[in-house]
């Protein structure tokens, strides 16, 4: 099926319940509107002569247009690219290229960056991006709407009958949290159903709310969460552009959401807050921690505070995003330490990454999953798709697994993140879970630097609790003494105020790596 089919169904079966809301300004939508004004920037896509494959891209923080933007690409099946809101002009340009964008949807500006005159740039050197539409700005919106005056519902109904779920609907970049953001070309079949299938394991109903403070121009925003909603008619609730931990848990309290979002440093600024306890969360069943490591403690914190239902999902963008994800029924011990297991449809394997042998449960290997949900390919990029899914359809993800006998899956790091001290192999992701149990230590990331004698030493990088001492190295040792083996002990210290984050909200070990290196060689 396609997307727009599938909006069509909970069009008519939810009709007037509540589809979208957007805190910042007020706005709301029942699915008979939210439909009317899809449909109108469908036909103003269509009247601007964007055509089936087209490529058109969206550039700017969260809110109802990207959402209307999204279901209305889907919709004349043009190809959606979305474009990280922290790109500047250098980005922007390159994934216009790259894509070979007809159309870009922009904000006019966010927190201090001035969008319009980034895109006037970018367009003045890509002749091929014919059209700029502001979202935010009401004569441009309507000037794309009024487009569509002379397209009939006709138009747009022969349009859609001629789409098919296989046809690539939307190229997503990857975080770049290892290097330069690949382009991830997606289908509706593979879009569509993860976001279904993540909502049915939240048991999503069409009286579930649920609140999205990740961003859409992500997987975990636009799949997890608009087309979880949209396959089950669950409201989506946009708490604000951008995310801000208080904006979030008020949006939760005002719309009384079911279910909350997050990658692991938003629920760990949100449970930070000193007025935590004056926020009524008392309507939040489940939810879903993705994206990069999920701290056992900050699970537990959210399963004892009443969300019991709180699951972990595991994925990439190349998947859909969603390959394993945790159950409601599942033990605490699961809920917290694991990934959970394969997600409905999907079949998962742990290799050996050499031999490429499946290795036995239990041991570490490289995770690998095959199914509706892998991606058609990197966009006009065979070679590194032929890299990353082989002849039989495995996507090799570069994440370290263990799998036990029952199937439930811990991610132990990524390839590429793995330590080598003196022939030890050192996961840094168990040094992180140690040293997240100090009692003044914030976060903490851990990463390997260059060295001459081990070939690697570690460095652990702090983020202190507000009002408490910096620990140093020394401080370190003496807390991990006795409870750690020497050699995963690191070496090196560096207390900071802020990680470097990618704009999805992941920690940038390449970034911690090199400035490690710098200021330690
Ligand atoms: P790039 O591929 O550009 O380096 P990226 O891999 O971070 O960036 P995404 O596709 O956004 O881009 O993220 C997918 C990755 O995030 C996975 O491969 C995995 O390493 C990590 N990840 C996602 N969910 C989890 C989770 N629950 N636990 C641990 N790691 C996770
Ligand atoms: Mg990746």
């Amino acid at each position: 099926e396609t997307i727009g089919a599938t909006l069509a169904r909970t069009v008519s079966t939810y009709a007037d319940r509540e589809a979208l809301v957007e805190c910042a300004t007020g706005r709301r939508w029942t699915w008979v509107e939210l439909d009317r004004d899809v449909a109108a920037l469908a036909r103003g896509l269509i009247g601007a002569g964007i055509e089936a494959g087209d490529r058109v891209g969206i550039w700017g923080p969260n809110s109802a247009e990207w959402t209307l933007v999204q279901l209305a690409t889907a919709r004349v099946g043009a190809i959606l690219v979305n474009v990280n809101p922290s790109y500047r002009t250098h980005e922007l340009s390159y994934a216009v290229n790259q894509s070979g964008m007809r159309m870009l949807v922009s904000a006019t500006s966010f927190r201090t960056s001035d969008y319009r005159a980034m895109v006037e740039e970018t367009a003045e050197h890509n002749p091929t991006l014919e059209r700029v539409v502001l979202l935010d700005d009401p004569d441009s919106w309507a000037g794309l709407v009024a487009e569509g005056e002379g397209v009939g519902d006709d138009d747009l109904a022969a349009r859609e009958a001629a789409l098919r779920p296989d046809d690539a609907i939307n190229i997503q970049y990857t975080s770049g949290t290892t290097g330069y953001p690949k382009g991830a070309t997606l289908s509706h079949r593979n879009i569509l159903n993860n976001g279904y299938l993540v909502g049915e394991v939240c048991g999503y109903t069409e009286a579930d709310r649920v609140c999205i403070p990740v961003p859409f121009y992500h997987c975990f925003g636009m799949v997890m969460g608009n087309l979880a909603c949209v396959t089950h008619g669950a409201t989506m609730v946009i708490p604000a552009p951008g995310f801000d931990p208080a904006l979030t848990l008020q949006a939760v309290s005002q719309e009384r959401c079911t279910s909350l979002y997050g990658v692991p440093t938003m629920f760990i600024a949100e449970w930070a807050l000193p007025d935590l306890a004056s926020y009524d969360l008392s309507s939040v069943r489940t939810g879903i921690m993705a994206g990069s490591p999920c701290p056992e403690e900050m699970m537990k914190k959210l399963i004892t505070a009443g969300i019991d239902e709180m699951t972990i999902a595991y994925g990439m963008t190349e998947t859909s995003p969603v390959s394993t994800q945790t159950r409601r029924d599942d033990s605490l011990e699961r809920k917290v330490g694991t990934v959970g297991r394969v997600c409905p449809h999907l079949e998962v394997k742990i290799v050996d990454p050499v031999s490429g042998d499946t290795v036995p449960r239990g041991e570490a290997g490289e995770f690998c999953t095959r199914g509706y949900s892998v991606m058609l390919g990197y966009w006009q990029d065979e070679e590194k798709t032929r890299e990353a899914v082989d002849a039989d359809g495995w996507m090799h993800t570069g994440d370290l697994g263990v799998m036990d006998e029952e199937g439930y899956v811990r991610i132990t790091g990524r390839i590429k993140d793995m330590v080598i001290r003196g022939g030890e192999n050192i996961y840094p992701r168990e040094i992180e879970e140690f040293l997240y149990t100090h009692p003044d230590i914030e976060d903490v990331q851990v990463v390997g630097v260059p060295d001459a004698k081990y070939g690697e030493e570690l460095c652990a990088w702090l983020r202190m609790r507000p009002g408490t001492e910096p620990l140093d190295a020394v401080g370190v040792r003496a807390y991990a003494s006795g409870r750690l083996a020497h050699y995963k002990v690191p070496r090196y210290v560096m207390v900071v105020e802020e990680f470097p984050m990618t704009v999805t909200g992941k920690v940038r070990k390449v970034e911690m790596r090199e400035v490690s290196t710098r200021e330690l060689g």
